[in-house]
């Protein structure tokens, strides 16, 4: 059985004191009522050491929002793969469309991260998806298919393992309008039979493959309830602790 995962991706919001609430709180929440499945905050990179010291693992796992493209020096106000790991964090999102729009990076700077990213323990939440104007005309299929093999398609199948899929259609990403679950299926079956062409069909039986983009408590059960619907990255509503918990319970029975 291929893992379920419920992603908080905080983005650019939080001090570290408020950051550190919020941690706590969810922390408390899933120790008091145990989930059902595996439970992520990706946090900025400020909040990482601390957040690492006060989270209890068991129930709660901790990503970072980036990583350079390159292994170490003379790259001020870079955060690398290897600096990211050492602070207890497992995971890192990359290839979030918010850095692919706004700061330019390709398929080619974000294979450099996924593979540094592997190469130092931690696990990949990787972020492909396509903007409305692909969807309108038909592409997001194609548009998927690129992102997929521009950045992943010369791993191993080993390193693979550790890759999580997000998708996350752009023009779902904080506009309050969510894919149905209908369309978030057919695209992670699509997903789900690319990655069987590419890598084999146990690879891609095994690939945990998230939808992201507006999920709430409200829209979280119908989404998941669908067969290639593994869980969700979550933006907006993983900055209170009671609608990410809300969204945590829809893995429950
Ligand atoms: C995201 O940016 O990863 C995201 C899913 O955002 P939101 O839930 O706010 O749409």
């Amino acid at each position: 059985m291929r893992k379920k995962i419920v992603a908080g991706n905080w983005k650019m919001n939080m001090s570290l004191q408020d950051g550190i609430e919020l941690a706590n709180e969810v922390n408390e929440s899933l120790l008091n009522d145990a989930p059902s499945c595996e439970v992520v905050i990706c946090t900025p990179f400020i909040h990482l050491a601390s957040v690492a010291g006060i989270i209890d693992t068991n129930v709660l796992k901790l990503g970072a929002e980036n990583c350079a493209d390159k292994a170490k020096g003379a790259y001020t106000g870079e955060v690398s793969a290897e600096m990211v790991k050492s602070t207890g964090a497992e995971y890192v999102i990359l290839g979030h469309s918010e850095r692919r729009a706004y700061y330019a990076e390709t398929p080619e700077i974000l294979k450099e991260k996924v593979n540094l990213a592997l190469a130092n323990g931690l696990k990949v939440i990787f972020c492909i998806g396509e903007v409305l104007e692909e969807r309108e005309s038909g592409k997001q299929n194609e548009v998927v298919e690129a992102q997929l093999s521009g950045s992943l398609f010369d791993l191993t199948a080993e390193q693979f393992a550790n890759v999580v899929l997000a998708y996350e259609p752009v023009w779902a990403i904080g506009t309050g309008k969510t894919a149905t679950a209908e369309q978030a299926e057919e695209m992670h079956a699509f997903i789900r039979k690319t990655i069987a062409e590419k890598f084999g069909k146990d690879v891609a039986e095994a690939t945990t493959i998230l939808y992201g983009g507006s999920c709430k408590p409200s829209n979280a059960k119908e989404l998941f309830a669908k067969p290639d619907v593994d869980g969700g990255l979550i933006g907006g509503a993983s900055l209170k602790a009671e609608d990410f918990k809300g969204i945590v319970d829809a893995w429950k029975a």
